[in-house]
């Protein structure tokens, strides 16, 4: 049976992502060796860290002046790396979920963090709006894409301080104006690759300014220097990258996905809307998140939770199941899901609703 791919993370790439990557763990770029088994000083290996560098500034428009780097550790080695290098005194962070929260409290360790305002009073069910960003803040941090609640913030925030962002979630689902930021991260294993690599993009003159020693594996500036190669980098993470990173440049880039983003979650929505089973967990439109949609069953169908699943696990749907902290469904909607695997579990969606 054709299985449709929700997982939050790790979760679906591109087929020909998967297929590259078959080729190159065998024979990669023919070296006759595989891709895990090359020096990542090879000019083979090279050619794919710079091409992905490369084609990560032409995808989201980097002006002069930032760095792109593939390093590991996640983005939850993001949160503390972020303070670490720009934080001297405070730093304004907006809370809007589970992994905005860890990064505050990372940031904590580094001088005084400013929440400006947080949704935690509704379990991270809306986006704050109106608040004030102190001017003496450093930078504002906030989460692009609350994967575990459902919420986006789908427009760079206009404040005066630079932006630091965790765009683990949707970075690569749509355009993003980079001049506003210090520092952009994100975890490969949502929208670009397997995890292993973390991308983060950083403002070159943003660095230099904390007075703290900095560990050298920590110091952004390590690794602008030696290109994510002082030391190894995750090699067949950042080839996998590579190839999900060309797959959309041939699809036409972040406005032609966002413009699929847009459609997929339309339909979807709709349907959650429309559906007498089942209702959207984020009540406000335009806090909804187009790359995880959360859901619940409408309160006088609530028992019919465990049956659905069971329902549409039987029809292919795999990875639907909320996360503990909201439960009910979540159907992550990430750039490489097609069109067919929302249009599948709409149709799953009403069937269901038929027979009841
Ligand atoms: C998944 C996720 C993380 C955690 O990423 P790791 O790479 O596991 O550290 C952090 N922030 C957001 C928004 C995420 O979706």
């Amino acid at each position: 049976m054709k299985k449709h791919n929700f997982y939050a993370g790790p979760s679906i790439l591109p087929g020909v992502t998967k297929e590259k990557v078959a080729e190159a763990a065998i024979n990669f770029a023919g070296t006759g060796l595989s891709v895990m088994e090359v020096s990542h000083r090879s000019k083979e290996f090279v050619a794919v860290m710079n091409e992905a560098v490369s084609l990560v500034k032409e995808l989201l428009n980097i002006p002069e002046g930032y760095s792109v780097l593939f390093l590991q550790g996640g983005a939850s080695t993001q949160f503390l790396m972020a303070p670490y290098n720009l934080l001297n005194k405070k730093a304004a962070y907006l809370n809007t979920g589970s992994w905005a929260s860890k990064a505050i409290k990372e940031a904590k360790l580094f001088g005084e963090v400013v929440e400006v305002a947080s949704s935690k009073d509704k379990n991270f069910s809306y986006i704050p709006k109106n608040y004030d960003v102190p001017a003496d803040a450093e930078y504002f941090h906030y989460t692009s894409n609350n994967t575990i609640f459902g919420t986006e913030i789908l427009k760079d925030p206009e404040v005066a301080v630079p932006l630091v962002a965790d765009m683990s979630s949707d970075i690569f689902s749509r355009p993003i104006d980079i001049s506003k930021y210090a520092v952009i991260y994100a975890g490969a294993q949502k929208n670009l690759g397997p995890a292993g690599a973390t991308l983060v993009i950083v403002r070159d003159d943003a660095l230099g300014k904390v007075s703290r020693p900095i560990p050298t594996m920590l110091d952004y500036k390590t690794h602008i220097d030696k290109e994510s190669m002082f030391n190894t980098p995750s090699t067949l993470p950042v080839f996998a990258c590579l190839q999900t990173l060309k797959w959309l440049k041939g699809k036409g880039g972040v406005e032609a996905i966002q413009k699929q983003n847009i459609e997929k979650a339309k339909l979807l929505y709709d349907e959650l809307d429309r559906n007498k089973l089942f209702m959207p967990n984020i009540k406000n439109e335009e806090d909804r998140s187009l790359m995880n949609i959360t859901f619940v069953m409408t309160p006088e169908y609530a028992e019919l939770e465990k049956e659905f699943l069971d329902f549409a696990t039987n029809k292919g749907m795999v990875g639907i199941k909320g996360h503990r902290s909201v439960g009910g469904f979540r159907a992550s909607t990430y750039n490489a899901l097609p069109i067919e695997s929302v249009l599948a579990l709409i149709d799953a969606m009403k069937e269901f609703e038929r027979s009841k």
